[in-house]
């Protein structure tokens, strides 16, 4: 498969990463909503296969910055599949009894059962993203975090469950724009959310708690990819394109029966 993603090198700053290139793409955005398509074929195969075999796991872990597409990337990339295999788990304020106990609880709680796909929108990372940028906790506190989140993450891993982990990555005028439409266009009112603004303020130590994060916990068996997300049909073709890879290197099978089944005739 061809780079679709930007990779952080030691010395970048994600604030430096062009959110509009289309690494990996040449063409324009109807090819790519058609190619997507595609692909959205395949994942469904891929995907029914995966339920039936009933033995892997795959985790999706999506992060950005409010406006960011997270929705949109759920409901555009995974229309279609069979719901029965597919869960969402939504990572908002943490309840009473989610603060009661640690952080990666409630994650914990949500992961993959055998055979299904399951969608982290938001997850594990606000802790070491919302949580250090309002100093929700010590500083030595969300500096621990990471080392525990590597060692979860590997945890679920050797127990069987793939991860991938996107972080959509969009610029400060994108999101400007994004909000702004929330206010204009009666029918996204419901999305805006003036705490978004306070949130908006902080851009810079978002942006660098992001880039901690990724570089804190890209591990070969749980990689970051840092998809290009002002373009939203690059977006979704890339975000797409490394699934259907990921599944079809997992190669799920359908089970073989334990029985002969040109022996048994429905009368
Ligand atoms: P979304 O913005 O993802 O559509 P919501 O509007 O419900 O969903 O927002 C969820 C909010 O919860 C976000 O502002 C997010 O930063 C916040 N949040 C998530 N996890 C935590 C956490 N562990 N501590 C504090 N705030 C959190």
């Amino acid at each position: 498969m061809k780079r679709c993603w930007l990779t952080l090198g030691r010395k970048d700053h994600i604030s430096e990463l062009d959110a509009s290139a289309t690494p990996g793409w040449r063409g324009g955005a109807a090819r790519a909503r058609k190619q997507t398509d595609g692909l959205r074929d395949q994942l469904l195969g891929l995907q029914e296969r995966l339920f039936a075999e009933s033995r892997q796991k795959l985790l999706v872990v999506l992060q950005a910055m409010d406006t960011g597409g997270k929705d949109g990337t759920i409901r555009r990339v995974f229309s279609g599949v069979n719901p029965n295999g597919i869960r969402v788990a939504r990572f908002g304020r943490p309840s009473e009894l989610e603060l009661a106990h640690d952080y990666l609880w409630r994650a914990h709680a949500r992961v993959p059962e055998r055979g299904q796909i399951v969608i982290f929108n938001r997850s594990h990372y606000e802790d070491v993203l919302v949580v250090r940028v309002n100093s929700l906790v010590p500083e030595q506190t969300w500096r621990r975090r990471y080392a525990h989140i590597r060692d979860f993450e590997r945890m679920l891993v050797d127990e069987g469950t793939t991860i991938l982990k996107f972080y959509l990555h969009i610029d400060r005028d994108e999101q400007r724009e994004r909000l702004q439409a929330r206010l204009d266009e009666p029918s996204k009112n419901w999305k805006f959310d003036e705490h978004d603004l306070v949130q908006r303020r902080k851009w810079d130590d978002y942006m660098l708690a992001f880039e901690d994060a990724i570089r804190e916990t890209h591990t070969d068996e749980a990689p970051w990819y840092i998809i290009p997300a002002n373009r939203k049909w690059f977006r979704d073709w890339a975000v797409m394109s490394i699934l259907v890879d990921a599944l079809g290197r997992m190669d799920p099978q359908y089970p073989k029966p334990d029985f002969d089944p040109g022996s048994i005739r429905v009368e």
